[in-house]
C-alpha cells in the first residue's frame, strides 16, 4: 500500500499515527491499531460512521497534512480504507 512497514496507519481512518497519538485502551495501554481521534477507552468514537463518510473526512485531513489535492487524497483512501481492519469485515 504505502510500502512503509514501520509507520503506523490507523486501521479506521487510514491516516498515519504519530508516536503519541495512539488511542487509549481502558487498561491504560494504547491501541496498536487505532489513533486517538477514532478510538478511545476501548471504543470507537463514532461507532456508526459509514465508510464513505470516513473516506471523505480523512481525505480532507490528508490533503491538508500532505499538501496534496483532496481529489488525490480521495483516490488513495478509496483504495486503502476498505482494506483496513475496521472495515474489512463488513465490506
Ligand atoms: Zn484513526
Amino acid at each position: 500500500m504505502w510500502g512503509i512497514q514501520d509507520e503506523y496507519i490507523c486501521q479506521s481512518c487510514g491516516l498515519l499515527i504519530e508516536d503519541d497519538k495512539f488511542g487509549p485502551e481502558p487498561d491504560g495501554t494504547y491501541s496498536e491499531d487505532y489513533c486517538q481521534v477514532c478510538y478511545e477507552e476501548g471504543e470507537f468514537n463514532e461507532p456508526t460512521i459509514r465508510m464513505e463518510d470516513m473516506i471523505e473526512r480523512s481525505a480532507r485531513k490528508m490533503a491538508e497534512e500532505m499538501e496534496i489535492s483532496e481529489e488525490d487524497a480521495l483516490k488513495k483512501l478509496e483504495k486503502l480504507i476498505p482494506t483496513l481492519k475496521r472495515w474489512k469485515e463488513t465490506w
